[in-house]
């Protein structure tokens, strides 16, 4: 598990600790989920009468190298997204609120060969959500332990999950996640797990509100929180401002969230990473704590 990984030119690396965000195609929203336009059951009508595209939006997941193993956050999406009636054509928010471009060559095994990983390799998945855009790439890691939250995982599999855009008949029959407890104190105003790993600095805190179940991995390396945020919000914007997203299944709880993660950015250098944000790759490489 500690060994190195050869990189693309058969060269060894260290293993120091890396980020890699990879992006699994890109995803076009209904502005009106992005930021909610209405409270109640309204802000989901305002996402399906809305007649405007967002711009496209990238769809990321992450490789931490970390001296005890590969650690990914998400597995982005899978091109089969497009392929018709992937998703059953009654459910009017993938049929009307959702345009993806993705690519076989952008899913996320693919994309980790070529940055010389194995996809087999990989040593624990924190899932954030297991909705649309988080578990397209499941398939890849089957040799990988699946973190998941308790509400998560039955929210994904009650039937209820099937309207609100998770796909359980495309995931692997193999699929037995590890239920991720909150038993380990606090980060901020967060609740947060026992660390994934040996040295303590990979751990995952509950982020409810967009899902009852969301949660956030964090990777605590060289002064800096790195807050692999999900869907905890789109943009670092929409945290920064602490407001609801049009889909979120609880407002006001992720109102609470958002307002926890940002407390927290304001009291310690923190590097905001969601899966939708355009901007993280050049946050990333700036290790940019502002909060907007
Ligand atoms: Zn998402």
């Amino acid at each position: 598990m500690t060994r190195p990984n050869p990189s693309p030119d058969g060269t060894k690396r260290s293993r120091m600790i890396r980020i890699h965000a990879i992006k699994t195609g890109c995803v076009q929203f209904r502005p009106a989920q992005i930021r909610a336009r209405a409270s109640g059951l309204g802000r989901w009508w305002r996402i399906f009468s809305d007649r405007e595209w967002t711009r496209e939006m990238p769809i990321y997941c992450y490789l931490i190298e970390h001296p005890e193993g590969l650690f990914m956050v998400d597995t982005g999406e899978t091109a089969r997204i497009a392929e018709p009636g992937f998703m059953p054509r009654w459910n009017p928010y993938v049929r009307r609120a959702l345009r993806y471009r993705i690519s076989p060559e952008d899913e996320v095994g693919p994309q980790l060969k070529r940055l010389g990983f194995d996809p087999g390799d990989v040593s624990a998945v924190v899932m954030t959500s297991l909705a649309l855009g988080h578990a397209g790439g499941l398939a890849y890691f089957r040799r990988a332990r699946i973190v998941v939250s308790a509400q998560e995982w039955a929210g994904a599999m009650n039937g209820v999950g099937r309207l609100a855009a998770y796909p359980p008949q495309h995931w692997p029959d193999w699929l037995a996640p590890r239920i991720v407890t909150f038993n380990a104190g606090q980060l901020g105003g967060l609740p947060r797990s026992q660390p994934l790993t040996g040295d303590g600095a990979i751990y995952m805190v509950r982020t409810p509100g967009h899902t009852p179940g969301h949660i956030a991995a964090v990777l605590e390396h060289a002064g800096c929180v790195f807050f692999f945020a999900g869907d905890a919000s789109y943009l670092r914007a929409t945290m920064a401002e602490a407001v609801a997203d049009g889909m979120a299944s609880n407002p006001s709880q992720q109102v609470k969230t958002l307002k926890a993660i940002r407390e927290l950015a304001q009291s310690r250098p923190l590097v905001y990473l969601p899966t939708h944000d355009p901007d993280v790759e050049r946050r990333l490489a700036d290790r940019d704590v502002s909060v907007d």
